[in-house]
């Protein structure tokens, strides 16, 4: 499975499709992909089978979903979704989906059940077109994300050609209607089922590219195609908080559609470049800064950096190697829809111990050697800092 396809793209359905659409859409498609229905099929048909249905029991699982509908709409792929064919299936039930779009308890009975037809009705709706979608990327700093931003990204997209705007020709006489398809735009083609099942493909007309319209005298400037391409900066809100592989979404400013329909989306894949200092891990920071011997047996200040400038923190006389502080609300805001409040910045301070001492320096040193204050004497705290220190970075 290499790129993954858009969940409405895999179900068939227009992005404002209705729950009942989408519903009927997942329901076709999980008759025709079942994997009982291709239990004599040939391995790499059984293989097909169950690779499309399970690409739109995960598109459906999502879409029929308000909440999780919404964060696609607005964001594309989660992290886990985006990650190879690794879709999480221990998330829901599998069966539970197929009852519910099935409707009672009988019938479709998931895998390995019984199978009804029963209902399986209607066929070629009305599939309303509109323009690809184009997909870019852009590439953010952690303190860009940190604040929100807006960036500008210059794309080539399909608009109307001016000169005929967007009719292919000047003239309107010079349009008929396909021969082919009779205006239609598609052609249905009969196929035999697996068990005999008469049922019909429909596909797009490849005299007229669907466009159920055919130009005798084409516009000179685009060959009569109607559109034109053009690169274009399209100015792109960045919400604070995004992450890498997040998909910000700007409507209209994908392709026109050539048979008239509304234009696709852009769709910004977010990229995170690597910062100088900082580590993250969701809304969290992590730094680690080296002291001295002495900076942490008497303590000092130090600086930090943090993502609006340095930032000055005290480190307490005795402080352990190992020790994590953590800086409340210097971390990254969570996104909207994906979690609440601001994270943190945890700074973790080593202790670099000197390797080379001048004669006097290790005169003083061994003098306090067997002193009580240097042998090892383990608070509850030092331990809770030694016992993390493995975990934590
Ligand atoms: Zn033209
Ligand atoms: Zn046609």
């Amino acid at each position: 499975m290499a790129q993954k396809r858009d969940y409405y793209e895999v179900l068939g359905v227009s992005k404002n499709a209705s729950a009942e659409d989408i519903k009927s859409a997942y329901r076709k498609l999980a008759l025709k992909w079942h994997p009982d229905r291709w239990v004599s099929g040939t391995d790499a048909e059984k293989k097909t089978a169950e690779e499309n249905f399970k690409e739109a029991s995960e598109a459906y699982s999502v879409l029929s979903d308000p909440q999780k509908k919404a964060r696609y709409d607005q964001f594309g792929f989660d992290g886990d979704q985006m990650g190879g064919g690794g879709f999480d299936f221990g998330g829901f039930d599998l069966n539970e989906i197929l009852r519910s779009v099935f409707g009672g308890a009988g019938g479709f009975g998931g895998f390995g059940g019984g199978f009804d037809f029963g209902g399986f009705g209607g066929g070629g709706g009305s599939r309303s077109t509109r323009g690809q979608d184009i997909r870019t990327r852009v590439t953010l700093t952690l303190e860009e994300i940190a604040k929100g931003c807006t960036k500008t990204v210059s794309i080539e997209h399909n608009r109307p050609c001016p000169e005929c705007g967007g009719k292919g020709t000047k003239n309107s006489s010079d349009i008929k209607t396909c021969p082919t398809c009779h205006g239609s735009g598609q052609v249905r083609q009969a196929v035999r089922g697996i068990f005999g099942m008469q049922s019909f493909s429909i596909s797009t007309c490849p005299q007229c590219g669907g466009k159920g319209k055919v130009v005798s005298n084409p516009c000179r400037r685009c060959h009569g195609t109607g559109l034109e391409r053009i690169r274009e900066d399209v100015s792109v809100q960045i919400p604070a908080g995004v992450q890498e592989g997040m998909q910000i979404t700007v409507p209209n400013q994908g392709h026109a559609d050539p048979n008239g329909g509304p234009n696709g989306d852009l769709l910004v894949v977010i990229r995170e470049a690597p910062h100088a200092d900082l580590l993250r891990d969701g809304v969290n920071l992590f730094y680690t800064k080296v002291i001295s011997v002495m900076d942490a047996m008497l303590g000092c200040e130090i600086t930090v950096p943090s993502l609006d400038g340095p930032y000055k923190i005290k480190v307490e006389p005795g402080t352990q190697s190992g020790t994590v502080q953590r800086i409340r609300g210097k971390g990254l805001p969570a996104v909207q829809g994906y979690g609440r409040g601001t994270g943190d910045l945890f700074v973790k301070l080593m202790v670099w111990v000197p390797r080379k001492l001048s004669r006097s320096e290790r005169e003083k040193l061994e003098e306090m050697r067997s002193s009580s204050s240097f042998t090892p004497d383990l608070s509850r705290d030092d331990r809770a800092v030694f016992d993390k220190t493995k975990n934590i970075f």
